[in-house]
């Protein structure tokens, strides 16, 4: 494949869009160098597909995406639907690992199974690599998978989302008899309530299944909500409202820093995050950096844990839990024969751990006794965009912590609590799935509520962040590049 130029629309972080001429080089084999305006921006090691894109999603990530870590402008955009150069259609997973590049480097993460967590990593429209808002992209060539002919394009352009839901789901696998509440569905949270609804089509066939309820703010959604399959939809407020603690589990996909208190109020055993707005929520100024990186925050054990309870269950391998110790207090003596306790300031902590060449060069484990010791537990070291621990492992707050007014610390401390999160899902089962469900194929009919072309970008996300569209989505309708 040639070299392709072509113009798209910056996302600038005055929030506003700006035309740029782009221009990628290379190929598959070789690698890409990618130029704005004339200057080189970023250059790409081999393992990249050119791709046509047909439509993009708008999510909240995007409408909050000046919040973000991440430079700009960019182009952004990363729930894909292209075509290669023989018209097949493909959905693209956003991160480009060494693992989705299909290259052989030695990286512990993605030699970890963790490859959405590779340090080396740029993200498709959120991190550096081109999106879906423009005409072309270069996708990691695993990352591209093939769409089934059962799935329509209006259920394709979901599926970024749609797998994150499912994935959110997966992990906080609902009990049979549960009852598991997804806060705040609009856009995620539909598809929340979409595969929830999935899972327990497939549990009620086996003789289980769980309760799904809907809680909104909006009393208009709450038809819509029954529509995606919840079993019970509710106003938030009102009347009506639920009394506190009453679902097992409520996921969280208000993507607004308020919705976390909520969320806390009404769940019993876990608040599982999907909100991803960059904000401080709850006293804790890293939230969204503890969904970036799948963490869980969970009340330190009052009693010595049994020996298969994770992450202590490591030590019947002969690893031992590296656990980075940020509390005042001494730590217990069970913990100091059953782990390596690593104590001091959480930077040196970190820093400490950059040597280990073991597995991955992070703690398993926090132990914190404050809210600025879950904040320091997520980002220890200023300006870098690293935990102190692994991706998906614990923070955990010690019975005696002082955590001021932070209702969710305070529910984790008092009545154990978890918090837990998620980001990407796997592509392939949400297809499956999609693609096996009748009822799911057609989620897009009755999601999308809004559609723009490429050069409407500003109107789409005007109209995106305004209460009457639920979904918008970006088609690319003329033909560029040259
Ligand atoms: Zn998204
Ligand atoms: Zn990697």
């Amino acid at each position: 494949m040639p070299s392709i130029a072509f113009d798209a629309l910056d996302y600038c972080a005055d929030q506003t869009f700006a035309k740029a001429r782009y221009r990628y080089d290379g190929d598959e084999v070789r690698g890409y160098v990618v130029e704005r305006d004339g200057k080189e921006i970023l250059r790409l090691g081999p393992g990249f597909r050119l791709l046509r894109v047909q439509h993009c999603g708008v999510c909240s990530t995007d409408l909050a995406r000046h919040f973000l870590p991440f430079p700009l402008p960019q182009v952004i955009g990363h729930e894909v639907v292209a075509k290669d150069a023989d018209g097949v259609r493909y959905v693209v997973e956003i991160n480009a690992s060494h693992a989705a590049r299909g290259v052989a480097q030695d990286c512990p993460f993605c030699a970890a199974g963790l490859p959405t967590h590779c340090p080396q990593r740029v993200t498709l429209g959120i991190h550096d690599l081109p999106g879906g808002f423009g005409p072309w992209i270069l996708a990691p060539v695993h990352a591209c998978i093939r769409v089934p002919d059962a799935v329509p394009d209006s259920a394709a352009v979901l599926v970024e989302p749609f797998a994150a839901a499912l994935h959110g789901v997966r992990t906080i696998a609902p009990k049979d008899g549960e009852r598991i509440a997804v806060l705040g569905p609009r856009r995620l949270g539909m598809l929340a309530v979409a595969a929830l609804a999935g899972v327990r089509r497939e549990r009620v066939r086996v003789g289980g299944g769980f309760d799904v309820a809907a809680l909104v703010r909006d009393p208009a959604l709450l038809p819509l909500a029954r529509e995606f399959g919840a079993t019970e939809a509710r106003l938030t407020t009102g009347a009506d409202a639920p009394s506190p603690q009453s679902y097992d589990v409520v996921i969280d996909t208000t993507g607004n820093p308020d919705g976390l208190d909520l969320a806390v109020s009404f769940a019993r055993r876990e608040v599982h995050l999907k909100s991803t707005h960059g904000r401080p929520a709850s006293s804790l100024r890293h939230l969204t950096e503890l969904v970036v990186d799948e963490l869980a925050i969970a009340r330190f054990p009052l009693t010595e844990p049994a020996h298969n309870d994770a992450p202590w269950d490591r030590l019947r391998t002969g690893a031992r839990p590296r656990v980075a110790w940020l509390a005042a207090a001494e730590p217990p003596a069970w913990l100091l024969a059953r782990a390596e306790v690593m104590r001091g300031s959480a930077a040196s902590i970190a820093a400490r751990c950059d040597a280990i060449r073991d597995g991955l060069p992070r703690a398993d484990v926090a132990v914190v006794d404050s809210a600025a010791g879950v904040d320091q537990a997520i980002r220890p070291r200023e300006g870098r965009e690293e935990a102190l621990i692994r991706p998906r492992g614990d923070i955990l707050v010690l019975p005696s912590a002082d955590v001021g007014n932070s209702p969710l610390l305070c529910a984790v401390r008092d009545r154990g609590l978890r918090l837990s999160s998620s980001r990407c899902g796997e592509f392939e089962p949400a297809l499956q799935l999609l693609a096996s469900d009748p009822d799911l194929a057609r989620i897009g009919d009755k999601l999308v509520t809004h559609r723009f072309g490429a050069n409407e970008l500003q109107a789409a996300f005007a109209v995106a962040k305004s209460r009457e569209c639920i979904k918008a989505v970006v088609s690319q309708t003329t033909e560029e590049g040259s």
